[in-house]
């Protein structure tokens, strides 16, 4: 036999037998955002380098070194590695919020270069939320509002929480970026390379380090909020007021920076203790300078990033119930003269009537017993059965394949009204 090649490593699969969960997931996130009015937007998953470089910061992981970046003659492009910075790109080049607010989401897949494990993927899935043109704290509540009614809605709600930061304005991260650097100085010994290479380049990302003895430290050193602009203290009041009265429980997480460097204001994180050490399941925040700096019209945006498969792992892990549907209702078997035209047209009636129903029919011939296991594995309802004298009679047998109810002979023309009772 040939040699076999196998998926790139950190890239998945989607069995079949998966895709029924992860279809029900996608389809409550779609749900809720519409039910919020807002609109998909689609954009492609290969942008020009320079785009991710410009609104994410050369200096953050993903730009330094998780990017899948080739050349395409002389230009360079690179597999999104997120999808804020070609929603603002798309927006712009398209005028979708050139005096105007836009309400935007878009789902699809997301190229990382990091190490594989649970949770984290080279491929993996985002569904976003981009908000533009709206600078006041009540849509970035909107924006948690929708997501609390989201895992509701998916059962995890009881194994999420959220933790709430702001950062402020550039020119406050910028004093507060002063101040940390310089308490950190004098703990240089507690720091690997990478730490003291952080405190050069993106000191604020020392924060969230997993280092536990930096940790330590790290609770007395300043603290960002205190170094907040008037604005963006008064904005993140309003929030917090907002939330507390809408009963959305929250931690205000002072180490809270998130990895890019677009925010300003309000960030946030929805996390779960389920699922180890990959714990963020969403991320977002504020990014008011982001539509200016990629060349637009100063315009205010907010949004957020949701891991689907943290999320698909953790509704498995903690959510035992859900309806989902068994493959086929009906399989149509038939053998002898005549038979298979006989077949298709019932089965397609069947489509074009009930389309509800999932009809199966079977392709592959043989006798009825063998056709009857096949039935039984892609687990169908039912059977109809068209043997040469039915055909002839216009007729069929319906065949109750779980109960084991006598089967009945049908005609044709009374079909549809007789499954309409049965199912
Ligand atoms: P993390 O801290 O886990 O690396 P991040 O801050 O890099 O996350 P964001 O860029 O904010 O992640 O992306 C939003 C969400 O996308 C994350 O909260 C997570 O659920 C998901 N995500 C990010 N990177 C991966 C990945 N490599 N594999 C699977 N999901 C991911
Ligand atoms: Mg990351």
């Amino acid at each position: 036999m040939a040699k076999t090649i196998q998926a790139i490593r950190g890239m998945n699969d989607c069995a079949p037998t998966e895709s029924p969960l992860w279809q029900w997931v996608e389809g409550k996130v779609r749900s809720v955002l519409a039910n919020y009015g807002y609109s998909e937007a689609r954009m492609p998953i290969v942008e020009s380098t320079p785009l991710f470089a410009r609104a994410i910061g050369e200096v953050t992981d993903v730009v330094s070194k998780e990017m899948y970046t080739f050349w395409d003659n002389d230009e360079q492009l690179t597999l999104r590695p997120e999808g804020t910075a070609g929603c603002v790109r798309a927006a712009i080049e398209h005028g979708w919020i050139y005096n105007n607010e836009q309400r935007l989401w878009y789902m699809g897949p997301m190229f990382r270069h990091e190490r594989p494990q649970k949770g984290r993927y080279r491929q993996f899935h985002q569904a976003g939320v981009e908000v533009f043109g709206i600078p006041n704290p009540e849509i970035d509540a909107e924006l948690i509002i929708l997501t609390a009614r989201l895992w509701k809605e998916l059962g995890i709600e009881q194994h999420v929480s959220l933790q709430l930061n702001s950062i402020g304005s550039l020119e406050a991260r910028q004093n507060y970026r002063s101040a940390l650097v310089e308490f950190l100085q004098n703990h240089q010994d507690l720091m690997s390379d990478e730490e003291k290479d952080r405190l050069v380049k993106n000191p604020l990302r020392i924060l969230d380090t997993k280092n536990q003895a930096l940790q330590d430290v790290l609770n007395n050193a300043p603290k960002l909020l205190d170094y907040l602009d008037d604005e963006s203290r008064t904005h993140f009041a309003q929030l917090c007021d907002l939330l507390d009265a809408m009963g959305i429980q929250y931690e205000v997480n002072p180490k809270l920076v998130r990895g890019l460097d677009y925010y300003n204001k309000t960030v946030f994180e929805w996390v779960t203790s389920a699922l180890g050490a990959q714990g963020t399941v969403c991320g977002g925040g504020r990014y008011d300078g982001l539509v200016e700096q990629l060349g637009g019209h100063a315009t205010q945006g907010v949004g957020f990033a949701m891991g689907l498969e943290r999320l698909v792992l953790l509704v498995q892990e903690v959510n035992k119930d859900i309806p989902l549907q068994s493959a086929v209702d009906i399989y149509v078997v038939f053998a002898g003269e005549g038979t298979t035209l006989a077949a298709f047209q019932v089965a397609e009636k069947l489509r074009s009537e009930l389309p509800h129903l999932r009809v199966m029919t079977h392709c592959s011939g043989g006798k009825f017993q063998k056709q009857f296991k096949r039935a039984d594995k892609v687990g169908a309802k039912f059977a109809i059965v068209i043997g040469e004298s039915e055909a002839q009679a216009n007729q069929v047998v319906v065949k109750d394949l779980h109960s084991g109810a006598e089967q009945q002979t049908v005609a044709n023309a009374d079909l549809v009204a007789h499954l309409t009772q049965l199912l």
